[in-house]
C-alpha cells in the first residue's frame, strides 16, 4: 500500500501552529494525524485546526520515547513523513522509528539526553547511512532558528556573495506578555540553552564564554535597538561544516534586564539543576518543578504583544568587492494569534517545520540522508516563507 499522509509527534505550542499550517496545506499532505504522550492536548489542537481550517485531523496517545511504540504507530499509519515537534530528548527514537519503517523525517532541534544539557549533531549525523541507504530523508532542524536561518545563509550564497566569511545571526524577541517571567518554548530547553556557556566558532576553533559574557546593542529593523546576548545555538555546528570559506559565526539572542535577573536568581538558588535532588523524602528535579511553576508556553499567546525579528548578518566577497546583507523575517505576535492561536516563537518554528514537511513530501526537497537545511537548494524554501506567512527581505549594510 503507498505511503500517504503525514504524522506529527508532540503536542505544544510549536505543534500547534505546525499542525493548522499543516491543515491549510491539505491538499499537499492528503491526511494528517497528531499523536504525542497526552492525548487530551491533541484533542485541543485537533479543535483548533478544526476551527481554523474546518480540516479534522486524527488524534493518538503515544510515548516518543519508546522506538517500538512508534514503529507500531506507524505501521498503522502508513505515513510518508514524520513531523517531530515533541522535545529534542525523542530525536533519535523517532529518527530510529522512521528509518525502520520506511518513513521520512523532519525535526526542528538537535537531539540532547535528559541528563545532560548538551546538544550537538553527532548522534543524528550518525544515522546518515541509516536513512541515505533506504532512499529516505531526515531532515534535521527546520524550525526558524536552526532552520529558517540556515536557508537564509544558503539564499545569500547563492544570490549575493561569492563566499561569506562572516556570519551574525540575530534573533529578537521584543514581545511582552505581562509576566514578570516566562519563557517562550519549553522552560527546560529554553533555561538549558541560556544558562550555558556561549560559544562561538572563528577560524576552525569554537571559543567559549561564560554565560552572557558577549552584549552587542543590535538595531533590529521595524523594533528598534535591543541588547543582544551571545549564545550557543545548533545551527552554528552545521553552518561551520557547511558554508565553504567562512571565517566566523556567531548567534545572539535578545533578553530584557527582568528576565535575566530572575535566571540569574534561579541559577544562584540551584532551581536550574537538572540532577534530581530529594526533597521531603522524594527525588525530584529541580528544573522540572520550575518548569510546573511556570506559565504554559502555550498560553502566552492570547497576552503577547510586540514583534519578533530573526535573520542573519552575512559579509563576504562579490566579484573581489566585500559586502554585507541583512536578510530578516519580522512576525507579529497578535497576528499569529489570531491566524493559528499561538504567539510568534510558536509560529516561526511552526510554519517551518511544516514547509520542511511539505518540501520532502512533494518530493522537491530529495537530497537523501541526514541532512541539514543549507544542503538544499534555497528558492522553495523562500518562496513558501513568503506565502505561509514568514516573509522575508534583504537589505545592503555599509562596511
Ligand atoms: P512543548 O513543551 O510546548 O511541547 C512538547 C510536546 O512534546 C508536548 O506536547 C509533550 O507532551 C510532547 N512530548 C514530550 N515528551 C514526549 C514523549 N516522550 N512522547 C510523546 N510526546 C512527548 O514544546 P514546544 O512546542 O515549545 O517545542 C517543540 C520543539 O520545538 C522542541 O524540540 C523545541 O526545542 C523546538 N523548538 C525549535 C525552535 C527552532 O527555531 N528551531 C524554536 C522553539 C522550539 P506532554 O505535554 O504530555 O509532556
Amino acid at each position: 500500500m503507498d505511503k500517504k499522509g503525514i504524522l506529527i509527534i508532540g503536542a505544544g505550542g510549536v505543534s500547534t501552529v505546525a499542525t493548522v499550517k499543516s491543515a491549510m496545506n491539505i491538499d499537499t499532505f492528503e491526511k494528517i494525524t497528531l499523536a504525542s504522550r497526552t492525548l487530551s492536548k491533541c484533542e485541543h489542537i485537533k479543535n483548533i485546526v478544526k476551527e481554523k481550517t474546518g480540516v479534522d485531523i486524527d488524534v493518538k496517545q503515544l510515548d516518543a520515547d519508546n522506538t517500538d511504540e512508534i514503529i507500531k504507530l506507524i505501521k498503522e499509519l502508513n505515513p510518508k513523513v514524520v513531523l517531530n515537534v515533541a522535545l529534542p530528548y525523542q530525536d533519535l527514537t523517532i529518527m530510529d522509528a522512521c528509518s525502520a519503517t520506511d518513513t521520512h523525517y523532519i525535526d526542528t532541534a538537535n537531539y540532547e539526553h535528559p541528563d545532560e544539557a548538551k546538544f550537538e549533531y553527532k548522534l543524528q549525523w550518525e544515522r546518515n547511512d541509516n536513512f541515505e541507504s533506504r532512499g529516505l530523508t531526515a531532515l534535521l532542524g527546520s524550525g526558524f532558528d536552526p532552520g529558517v536561518t540556515g536557508v537564509f545563509v544558503k539564499y545569500i550564497e547563492e544570490n549575493y556573495l561569492d563566499t561569506i566569511e562572516y556570519i551574525d545571526i540575530m534573533d529578537c524577541n521584543a514581545g511582552d506578555h505581562g509576566y514578570k517571567f516566562a519563557t517562550n518554548f519549553n522552560p527546560e530547553i529554553n533555561l538549558r540553552e541560556v544558562s550555558a556557556n556561549g560559544r562561538y566558532w572563528e577560524n576552525g576553533q569554537w571559543i567559549e564564554t561564560t554565560p552572557l559574557e558577549i552584549r552587542v546593542d543590535w538595531d533590529y529593523p521595524e523594533v528598534g535597538v535591543k541588547a543582544s546576548y551571545l549564545l550557543y545555538h545548533e545551527e552554528l555546528e552545521s553552518l561551520a561544516k557547511n558554508v565553504k570559506g567562512l571565517k566566523r559565526i556567531r548567534f545572539f539572542m535578545t533578553f530584557g534586564d527582568s528576565y535575566i535577573s530572575h535566571m540569574n536568581c534561579l541559577q544562584n538558588v540551584g532551581m536550574l539543576g537538572i540532577e534530581p535532588v530529594e526533597h521531603k523524602g522524594m527525588m525530584i528535579t529541580p528544573i522540572e518543578f520550575l518548569k510546573t511553576l511556570l506559565p504554559d508556553p502555550a498560553s502566552l499567546g492570547s497576552r503577547t504583544k510586540g514583534l519578533t525579528n530573526i535573520g542573519c548578518v552575512c559579509e563576504g566577497l562579490k566579484d573581489g568587492v566585500r559586502k554585507k546583507f541583512y536578510i530578516y523575517n519580522v512576525c507579529d505576535h497578535e497576528a499569529c494569534y489570531r491566524e493559528t492561536a499561538s504567539q510568534a516563537v510558536s509560529y516561526t518554528t511552526g510554519v517551518p517545520a511544516m514547509i520542511g514537511t511539505k518540501l520532502v513530501y512533494n518530493g522537491k526537497w530529495n537530497l537523501r540522508g541526514a541532512r541539514n537545511v543549507e544542503e538544499f537548494a534555497s528558492q522553495d524554501y523562500m518562496d513558501e516563507l513568503m506565502t505561509q506567512g514568514l516573509p522575508w527581505k534583504v537589505i545592503e549594510m555599509g562596511i
